[in-house]
């Protein structure tokens, strides 16, 4: 019999978490030619989402899970799951609803039949998001998918289902910065893509704010290209040409008219206009940086506290 394991990161998801889990049961009864795990990853919550699990163990011997030290975030979160989960597929669910568990059997049918080796979702709305978002999350695919060779669809959510050797090829990959999306792209395989309309989540708040976007969309783009360092190779060698007219255009100007003193402030407008383009630059060549100290001291994406064997 074929298992699907169902990983579940949880943060704080105390209310959600016994929502998620009467849905997700309902759907493997009636998936039942198919064996299931779920698989919770407690990512460091400070509510009683590990209590619950505890729970939910006890009372279903398919629930897992793995309770981690402290709060490592989603894609550290993810990651373990994908090392940990046993099943012949792999599904990754969010814990608040917003993936509906009921799209596993359209995925799982594509799989099976139509010979795809992954099934992705992506939401063709961003209804009940601030506009503004929308507006920055737009501008950011539209510009990482320019730089970057590896494709970013617009919309698309971690929610989705993979067959084993997708799965290993991911968890192969051990680097510490993970941006999931990229990686799955990544790997490659014959995905499929479906879509649904944006679903508020069922319960608690979203962990996401502005701030933690933007620089999560900075993260996948100093992940995926190192096209912003030819950015500053670029913007140097246009402004060494820049200079390079203005001196002759000096020289001859001074030839003629003889006027060495004007120009000052246009002067101090260039020493600021060139000092903000050179930290810029350097900003860009820091952010790769401080991504490769961060990879050579090789410290664990994860640390586990506890699970249900070893409890
Ligand atoms: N999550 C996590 N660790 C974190 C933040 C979030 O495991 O540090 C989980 C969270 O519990 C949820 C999923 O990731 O199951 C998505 O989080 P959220 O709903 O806040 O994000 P959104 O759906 O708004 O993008
Ligand atoms: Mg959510």
């Amino acid at each position: 019999m074929e298992k699907i394991s169902v990983i579940v990161p949880c943060y704080n998801e105390e209310e959600s978490l016994p929502l998620f889990y009467e849905e997700i049961n309902n759907i493997s009864k009636k998936m039942n030619k198919i064996k299931f795990e779920f698989l919770f990853i407690d990512d460091g919550s400070s509510d009683k989402t590990l209590s619950i699990c505890k729970k939910l163990t006890k009372k279903d011997s398919r629930v897992r899970y793995i309770s981690f030290s402290r709060n490592f975030g989603k894609e550290a979160a993810i990651y373990a799951g994908l090392e940990n989960a046993i099943g012949d597929y792999i599904a990754v669910m969010d814990a608040d609803l917003q993936d509906p568990p009921k799209l596993l059997i359209e995925m799982y049918n594509y799989i099976k039949n139509e010979g795809y080796d992954c099934v992705a979702t992506r939401r063709v709305n961003r209804k009940g998001e601030p506009l503004i978002r929308s507006f920055f999350a737009r501008c950011f695919y539209k510009i990482i998918n320019k730089m970057s060779k590896i494709e970013m669809v617009d919309g698309a959510r971690d929610f989705r289902l993979m067959k084993r050797e997708m799965v290993n090829a991911v968890i192969s990959m051990k680097e510490y910065n993970r941006y999931s999306k990229g990686l799955f792209s990544f790997v490659g395989f014959n995905t499929k893509w479906i879509e649904y309309e944006n679903i508020e989540r069922v319960a608690g708040k979203t962990k996401w704010s502005f701030w933690k976007l933007l620089l999560y969309g900075f993260d996948g783009i100093v992940d995926f290209t190192t096209s912003p360092l030819m950015i500053a190779t670029i913007i140097g060698v246009l402004f060494c040409i820049l200079s390079f007219i203005a001196i002759i255009v000096i020289i001859i100007r001074t030839l003629i008219w003889s006027d060495p003193t004007s120009g000052w402030p246009s002067m101090i407008c260039i020493m600021f206009f060139l000092s903000g383009i050179q930290l810029f630059c350097i900003g860009i060549i820091g952010l790769y940086l401080s991504k490769t100290y961060l990879e050579t001291k090789a410290r664990p994406i994860y640390i586990i506290k506890e699970t249900e064997k070893n409890k």
